[in-house]
């Protein structure tokens, strides 16, 4: 970590447009929410209950672009003041799974998950090959992300190290939280997304950590595409790889669908499941994040649990493609961490809103009705302390980076009229999940700089990138 920026901190991040100078000492007014501890997944205690810290009309203070504070009373001049009264503020989405190259597919009709690879994805990522596909890429995405309050993200580009330097640069460039790294795959992919060879691979992560890991909020992840398109010498590789750097991430997916699981099983005869493939290959750990876990048995779930390794469940992708109902009470019950995440392209939207509201849908298929506090715990603080960065971002505790979201409680007839007619937190909040999405959105703050804003455009200077 370093300085937050506006106070001299990350190199080309504290550059807003001339027309919108950064404050050293910002006070944000509204409904602060955000949580203390873990709800459980059907808690719906009325008024938040213990975990939960609601602060309405309270002001949320920031020095540097890091929070100092919260407090009923007006802070004063000394002050640079943002009076959002009446609306929601809670800490940045972080979202643990997302494509930056699939917004070019998302929303293609009619794919399980092979065949959406085969169709959609993989002819699609084979574009970023190209520098400026990417770069230009990278930019969309980034402010994308911003665009539907997300501020930090465990991100996958492409195979071609160009689509990691330029998902890294890009959120550098707008101070955001990111983990990302160049894709590992050299099998069962169409030519122009294999990796050349494991020395060619092995140079390209490591000239990727030896530039982003650790440089301002940029973390490097080893990204193991998913295990039937890695070769077990490349899994190795991956395994030594995170045995040799010290806080390095881990990104997969696993367990998503089930002819998939049966493809793996095929594959490594000598695993016992496909999570058990990873484990041999020594990717599990505290920074493991493994998309979907949805075909998983009792024993996995207890593999996961005590490797500490998180599932990031993907809701909308999961319902989109068919692949099942992900049991989180399972894992729950397991000691597993889950977190949200939105898995665009196979997701429906960039949303972590639309994201809740459709693991709710995915819960109550199965028995479960998740309350509202455990769908926003999962989507902030569940999330941030998942990937080992509870200290940083996920909350509003006094010292983290102030990525900071503004949001409508309401908007449209609908939304409206059920908004009044709340009689608890929980309900207030619950109702809102279910019917906001990004539009609710009013402006997003990344450690104190202002991203996004409802209506206007934000460019980081050219010069900066
Ligand atoms: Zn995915």
């Amino acid at each position: 970590m370093q300085n937050a920026a506006g106070s001299g901190g990350w190199p080309g991040s504290c550059n807003l447009s001339a027309c919108m100078p950064v404050p050293d000492r910002l006070a944000i007014r509204g409904d602060l929410l955000d949580f203390v501890a873990t709800p459980a997944l059907t808690d719906a205690a009325a008024e938040g209950g213990a975990a939960v810290r609601f602060l309405p009309d309270h002001w949320l203070l920031v020095e540097a672009g890091r929070i100092v504070g919260r407090q009923l009373q007006d802070p004063g001049d000394g002050w640079s003041r943002e009076d959002h009264r009446g609306h929601l503020v809670l800490p940045g989405f972080v979202d643990t799974h997302v494509h930056m190259p699939q917004l070019d597919v998302i929303a293609s009709h009619g794919a399980d998950l092979l065949d959406w690879l085969e169709h959609y994805t993989f002819p699609a990522e084979r574009r970023y090959a190209d520098p400026e596909v990417s770069r230009a890429g990278a930019e969309v995405f980034a402010d994308a992300l911003l665009a539907h309050g997300t501020t930090a993200a465990v991100v996958f580009p492409t195979v071609h190290a160009v689509s990691a330097e330029a998902m890294a640069a890009a959120a550098h460039a707008r101070g955001m939280r990111c983990i990302t790294g160049k894709v590992l795959m050299d099998r069962h992919a169409p030519d122009g997304l294999r990796d050349a060879d494991a020395v060619t691979a092995d140079r390209e992560l490591r000239a990727g950590i030896a530039r982003w890991h650790g440089t301002g909020r940029q973390a490097q992840a080893v990204t193991v595409r998913f295990a039937p398109c890695s070769t077990p010498e490349q899994l190795a590789l991956a395994g030594r790889l995170m045995a040799e750097v010290p806080d390095l991430y881990m990104q997969t997916h696993v367990a998503e669908n089930r002819d998939e699981v049966r493809w793996v099983a095929e594959l490594f005869p000598e695993a016992r499941s496909y999570l058990d493939v990873y484990h041999r290959a020594g990717l599990l750990g505290p920074r493991a994040v493994l998309a979907h876990g949805i075909w998983l048995d009792d024993t996995d779930r207890a593999l996961l649990a005590e490797t500490g390794a998180q599932i990031a469940h993907s809701p909308t992708s999961n319902l989109f493609l068919g692949s099942g109902l992900m049991d989180w009470q399972a894992l729950q019950a397991a000691g597993t961490a889950v977190s949200l995440a939105s898995d665009v392209g196979g997701g429906t939207s960039l949303s972590m809103v639309r994201t809740m509201a459709a693991a709710y849908q995915v819960q109550a298929l199965q028995g479960a009705k998740a309350g509202a506090w455990a769908l926003l715990h999962a989507a902030t603080r569940g999330a941030a302390q998942a990937l080992q960065l509870g200290h940083e971002i996920g909350s509003f505790e006094t010292g983290g980076v102030a990525d900071v979201c503004v949001w409508d409680w309401a908007a449209g007839p609908v939304g409206v009229r059920r908004d009044a007619l709340v009689r608890t937190l929980h309900e207030r909040v619950f109702a809102w999940l279910t019917l906001a999405d990004e539009r609710h959105l009013v402006k997003t703050w990344v450690a104190g700089q202002v991203r996004h804003q409802r209506g206007a455009t934000i460019v980081p200077r050219e010069d900066l990138r």
